[in-house]
């Protein structure tokens, strides 16, 4: 896959995520970035890294941006959505905990799976995003349960910044996060559509 630019992430976007960290939903969408340099694709292995002993996937709907965009519309933006992929927006949870913001908890090398770019559907609030850890389901999520739904979510992000052909929008991981093991395989899928499978090895 071609490098992003950037990779947007919305936090607790799911309320039932949220809950189950123990935090409420924001009132307004809550952002931070990942670094290009943490990309990886199919069948490339998660490094867990020896600062962390808690690392967590998150499985999410992935926005591929096509077009260039600013202060956009809920209609200009569908227009510039090039493409939905999986994604996995892989997570140190202790140290997300102990720091202040979250550049090393996500920023780690090998910490943003992307599977490949499928066709958006017509109506991206059917968009369903399914996790499994070694076969076995563990989250299940519906962007119509999305707390700031996908178009007004990437709305609100170009009333800060432009979006470029290339970017990459993490929407958000619903409930049932839990933690990587070395020889763990973790596979997020969204409707067929793209489906992004690696193995996990100790750092
Ligand atoms: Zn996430």
């Amino acid at each position: 896959m071609i490098r992003p630019g950037k990779i947007v992430c919305v936090g607790r976007n799911y309320l039932e995520h949220a809950k189950e960290l123990g935090n409420e939903v924001p009132k307004e969408p809550l952002l931070f970035l990942k670094p290009p340099s943490s990309v990886i694709g199919m069948n490339d292995t998660i490094v867990l890294p020896p600062q962390s002993k808690q690392v967590e996937y998150e499985g999410e709907i992935g926005i591929r941006i096509g077009r260039k965009i600013f202060h956009a519309s809920e209609d200009e933006v569908r227009a510039a959505i090039s493409g939905i992929c999986a994604v996995n927006d892989i997570t140190a949870r202790d140290l997300q905990k102990t720091d202040g913001q979250w550049t090393r908890a996500k920023g780690f090398d090998t910490f943003c799976a992307v599977g490949p770019v499928g066709t958006p559907p017509a109506d991206l609030d059917s968009l369903t995003v399914v996790t499994r850890v070694n076969g076995a389901e563990r989250q299940r999520g519906v962007a119509s349960d999305m707390a700031f739904r996908i178009p007004m979510l990437l709305a609100y992000i170009t009333t800060i910044m432009t979006l470029e052909p290339g970017d990459l929008i993490a929407t958000g991981t619903p409930a049932g996060v839990g933690r990587l093991s070395p020889g763990d395989v973790v596979e997020v899928e969204v409707d067929g559509l793209s489906v992004i499978s690696n193995a996990v090895v100790a750092g």
